[in-house]
């Protein structure tokens, strides 16, 4: 095994555990790791800080698996994944539904490892050198662990590009998945496109909120702004909302949600647009009792800050000036950079320019299968608050 030394002081982070060595704070190499070995971290006194896997194109060189002197090998993965799909089979902890977050990268000890099940079919994200280098490792550990009959492998382009490796998609074990996959969520059902949609398909990180919105939807007028393909609409929709409109730009989404609300609501007044969100508020004039305001994240890099907080205010703002007295409103931030205190200084300044009095009722957050380790706070992205105008 390889040896990557820290610059002497850079050290610090690795010792708080935190998972990342940046390319900045490795000092020298020793020998020539292949991409996604495995490497053995020192510190410039060459104390061995622990072991990782190697990713030569990426700026985060290597992501920690363990941290110590004990060495690590390829069935450390294993074990972790078992121990990670047996954490969302805890009673209790995520309730009735038969599509989960099994495996959330670095909060399970599995950075570049994001892996979602959808009724049989798990869909798996190998984001890093490291993880592509394993991805027969992975599919039996996962195959065995889930007992699921199809595992399938979303491309991921984005850390394709990072890592320098190809984006590949196709079948991991068993056959191709149909498409879309159906799932059950508490009593509500939602075709997922597995293939060609959103993140692994679904937004299963709003469990929580569909929940929520399930709870306080009847008699309501209720918009789902941003919508997808309905998951808040079917949920509003089931808790007997007086009427429910879907307002998404994206055309696939939004005929998934049409086939969403016919499974679940079938009579339920429903108006599907297929506009921008910011247009239609400035446009549309007709006030809802609830509203869902669950845009795309805004900032992307750290730079977008600024700008993308005036862009959340000004949404905020009109969604509010759309608000009847007494509206419920579900607003979220999935910017990880736009921490927990700016999102509510945002609502808090949308709140003021629309001289509207806001009460919080709840803080918003992903559910129990996305967890955050404590060690590495980046993992945390989505926040929410429920409010009442
Ligand atoms: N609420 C959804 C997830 C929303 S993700 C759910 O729970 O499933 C953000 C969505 O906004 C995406 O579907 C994207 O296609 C859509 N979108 C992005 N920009 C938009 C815009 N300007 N107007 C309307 N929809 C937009």
């Amino acid at each position: 095994m390889h040896d990557v030394v820290v610059q002497p002081g850079r050290d610090r982070s690795l010792r708080r555990r935190h998972p990342w060595l940046l390319s900045g704070a490795v000092a020298r190499v020793e020998g020539e790791p292949a991409p996604g070995a495995w490497v053995c971290v020192r510190s410039a006194e060459g104390e061995v800080l622990g072991h990782g896997l190697w990713s030569p194109s990426s700026q985060i060189r290597v992501r920690m698996l363990r941290f110590g002197k004990e060495p690590a090998d390829d069935a450390l993965l294993a074990e972790r994944v078992a121990d990670a799909v047996a954490l969302r089979a805890e009673s209790g902890l995520i309730g009735d539904t038969n599509a989960v977050r099994l495996v959330n990268a670095e909060a399970d000890g599995l950075p570049g490892l994001v892996v979602d099940r959808y009724a049989d079919v798990v869909v798996a994200k190998l984001g890093t050198a490291g993880m592509a280098a394993r991805r027969e490792l992975l599919a039996e550990a996962l195959a065995r662990a889930t007992g699921a009959a199809r595992g399938f492998e979303r491309a991921d382009s984005t850390a394709a590009r990072r890592e320098g490796m190809p984006a590949r998609q196709g079948p991991l074990w068993g056959p191709a998945p149909e498409n879309p996959v159906w799932i059950q969520e508490r009593d509500r059902r939602y075709a997922v496109d597995v293939v060609g949609g959103q993140k692994s398909g679904f937004y299963l990180d709003q469990r929580d909120a569909r929940d929520l919105v399930a709870g306080v939807a009847r008699g309501r007028r209720t918009l789902d702004l941003f919508a997808y393909t309905g998951g808040f609409a079917v949920a509003a929709a089931r808790g007997g909302a007086r009427e429910v409109v879907l307002v998404e730009s994206s055309a696939e989404a939004l005929a998934l949600a049409g086939r969403n609300l016919e499974a679940n609501a079938s009579d339920a007044p429903a108006r599907l647009l297929q506009t921008d969100a910011f247009r239609f508020l400035r446009a549309e004039e007709e006030p809802f009792d609830l509203l869902v305001v669950d845009p795309p994240p805004l900032a992307k890099r750290r730079g977008d800050v600024a700008r993308a907080a005036r862009a959340y205010k000004d949404l905020f703002l009109h969604a509010l000036r759309r608000a009847t007295p007494g509206a419920l409103l579900l607003v979220f931030s999935c910017s990880h950079h736009v921490d927990a205190g700016l999102f509510r200084k945002i609502v808090f300044g949308a709140a003021h320019d629309a001289a509207r009095p806001l009460q919080v009722l709840r803080t918003l957050g992903a559910p129990a299968d996305h967890p955050v380790s404590i060690d590495h706070p980046e993992g945390e992205y989505l926040k929410g608050l429920l409010l009442r105008a």
